[in-house]
C-alpha cells in the first residue's frame, strides 16, 4: 500500500515530512516500511501552497490495512495546523498494484497545471481510491500526486534527487536554530557538486536551514546518498529528535511545459523560445524586465541577483530560450539559455578622419560634419558582449525546489554558467 499526505501545515507551524518522519518510525509495527519515502514537489505556482508545494508519500508491505488507516488519520487529526484556514489536509492509501499507472498521469497534471479538488474526487471515485479528507480537503490533490510520482521517480531510469531532512527536538519549535555554520561550509567544500544548495556562496549565505517556527532543524539535497551522509556528519547544531531520508523530484525542471507564447496559462511553468525585442529595464526595487516576440514580458525580480545583470546585458535580436512561472500575465525567470546572442549592431558610418558621420535625414545617408564626405549605408560592426552562448540561472537562494540546477546538467554540448 502506498498512503500520501498532504496539506497538514501553515505558516505557524509544522511540516507533512515530519509527520512522515514519525510516521515511518511508527508504521513500522503493522508492516515492512520501503525505503526511501517520497517527497514530492508539485506545480510551484499554485497560490494555496505555504512554502515549496510539497507532499509525502510512504509504501509499506502489510495485511493490517484497517489498523494502518487508523493510525494514520488519528495522527494527522493529532499533529496538522487544523485550526488555520488553509490548512486542508488529504490522505489517500492506495493499493500499490493496478491504479499506479494511471496516478502517474494525475501526478503530471499537479506538477504542470492548476487542478480543483473536483478534479481529485474524480480520479479518486474512477479508481476507487481509499481516502480521508479534511475540511475543503485540498490537501487530496497533493496526497494523490505524491503516489502517482512512486512509480515514476522509483524507476531506473527516472531522474531524481535526494533530501535529508533532520527535525528538531520538541522544546525547540520557534526558537532560532543553533547551527555551526563552520561546519557547514566545511561540508559543503567536502561534498559539493553531489550535494548542492547547502550555502549560497554568491551571497555568502547558509541556505539549507529555514528560518520559520516549523520542525525542520535542515535539509541536505544532493544526488548521491553517501555524499548526503558524509555532509551530515560533518555539521554540527542543536540535537536533532529524528531525520529522514527522501526519494524527490527536486532539481529536477519536471515543472516545465515546452511551449509557444500563444499557448500560455496561468500559474503554469513554462520553456519558451524566442527572440529579445525590446532592451531590458530595470524598476523600482530592482526588478528587470524585458520583452520576448513583441508578446511576451519576461521578469527577473530583485531576489534573483546576479542573474539580473545577465538579463541587463541581453540585446533586441538576441535569440533565447526563457525557463520560468506564468503568473499576472508575466514569464518570472529562473533560468535563461542564450542560443545565438548578437554579435553585430549596424551603426553609422565612420569618415576617414575617424568621426562618427550623422544621419542627413530618413533615407538620405550620411555625411561627415568635419569633412563633408558622405556614405549612403550604415555600416555593421562587431560587438564584444558580456554574455555568451549557454545556461545562465538564478543564485541558489532564489531557486525553487524543482527547477534543476545547473551543476545539475549534463553538460553534452551546452554551455553551463554555474551560479553557487
Ligand atoms: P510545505 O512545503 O511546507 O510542505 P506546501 O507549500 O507544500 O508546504 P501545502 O500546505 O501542501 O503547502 O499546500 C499546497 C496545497 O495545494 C495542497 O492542498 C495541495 O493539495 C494543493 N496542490 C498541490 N498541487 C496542486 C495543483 N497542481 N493544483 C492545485 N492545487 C494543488
Amino acid at each position: 500500500m502506498i498512503i500520501g499526505i498532504d496539506d497538514t501545515d501553515s505558516p505557524r507551524g509544522m511540516c507533512t515530512t515530519y509527520l512522515a518522519s514519525v510516521l515511518l518510525d511508527e508504521l513500522g509495527v503493522y508492516g515492512k516500511i520501503i525505503k526511501p519515502p517520497l517527497l514530492v514537489r508539485l506545480n510551484p505556482t499554485v497560490p494555496f501552497k505555504t512554502r515549496g508545494n510539497g507532499a509525502v508519500a510512504i509504501a509499506i508491505e502489510t495485511d493490517d490495512i484497517k489498523f494502518i488507516k487508523e493510525h494514520v488519520i488519528n495522527r494527522v487529526s493529532e499533529m496538522a495546523n487544523l485550526e488555520d484556514n488553509g490548512t486542508n489536509p488529504g490522505i489517500v492509501f492506495v493499493d500499490a498494484g493496478d491504479v499506479l499507472q494511471e496516478l502517474t498521469l494525475f501526478y503530471e497534471r499537479a506538477l504542470k497545471t492548476l487542478l480543483t479538488i473536483e478534479d481529485a474526487m474524480s480520479v479518486i471515485a474512477e479508481l476507487g481510491i481509499d481516502f480521508y479528507g479534511f475540511k475543503n480537503k485540498r490537501g487530496l490533490i497533493g496526497a494523490l500526486a505524491a503516489v502517482g510520482a512512486w512509480k515514476i521517480l522509483t524507476s531506473s531510469d527516472a531522474d531524481h534527487t535526494f533530501e535529508l531532512i533532520a527535525y528538531r527536538m520538541r522544546e525547540r519549535w520557534g526558537s532560532k536554530r543553533q547551527i555551526d555554520e563552520a561546519s557547514v561550509w566545511n561540508a559543503d567544500r567536502r561534498t559539493y557538486p553531489l550535494v548542492w544548495d547547502t550555502v549560497d556562496r554568491s551571497l555568502g549565505d547558509i541556505i539549507f536551514a529555514p528560518h520559520s517556527p516549523d520542525p525542520v532543524l535542515f535539509g541536505i539535497r544532493g544526488d548521491d546518498v553517501d555524499s548526503i551522509f558524509k555532509a551530515f556528519e560533518m555539521i554540527r547544531s542543536e540535537d536533532y529528535e529524528r531525520y529522514t531520508l527522501f526519494l524527490t523530484n527536486q532539481g529536477t525542471d519536471a515543472h516545465y511545459i515546452e511551449a509557444s507564447i500563444s499557448e500560455l496559462q496561468e500559474y503554469r511553468s513554462y520553456i519558451i523560445e524566442g527572440t529579445v525585442t525590446s532592451a531590458p529595464r530595470t524598476i523600482q526595487g530592482g526588478h528587470v524586465f524585458f520583452k520576448l516576440d513583441n508578446m511576451l514580458e519576461c521578469a527577473a525580480f530583485e531576489p534573483t541577483k546576479s542573474f539580473r545583470d545577465v538579463i541587463r546585458s541581453l540585446l533586441p535580436g538576441d535569440r533565447v530560450r526563457v525557463f520560468g512561472g506564468f503568473k499576472n500575465r508575466t514569464l518570472n525567470l529562473e533560468k535563461i539559455e542564450i542560443l545565438l546572442p548578437v554579435s553585430e549592431v549596424m551603426q553609422n558610418p565612420v569618415c576617414i578622419c575617424g568621426r562618427r558621420m550623422k544621419s542627413m535625414g530618413k533615407e538620405q545617408g550620411f555625411r561627415c560634419r568635419n569633412c563633408g564626405i558622405r556614405k549612403k549605408e550604415r555600416e555593421s560592426v562587431k560587438i564584444e558582449r558580456a554574455i555568451e552562448r549557454g545556461l545562465y540561472e538564478v543564485v541558489p537562494s532564489a531557486r525553487r525546489h524543482i527547477t534543476k540546477p545547473l551543476v545539475r546538467e549534463k553538460a553534452d554540448n551546452r554551455n553551463v554558467h554555474v551560479v553557487r
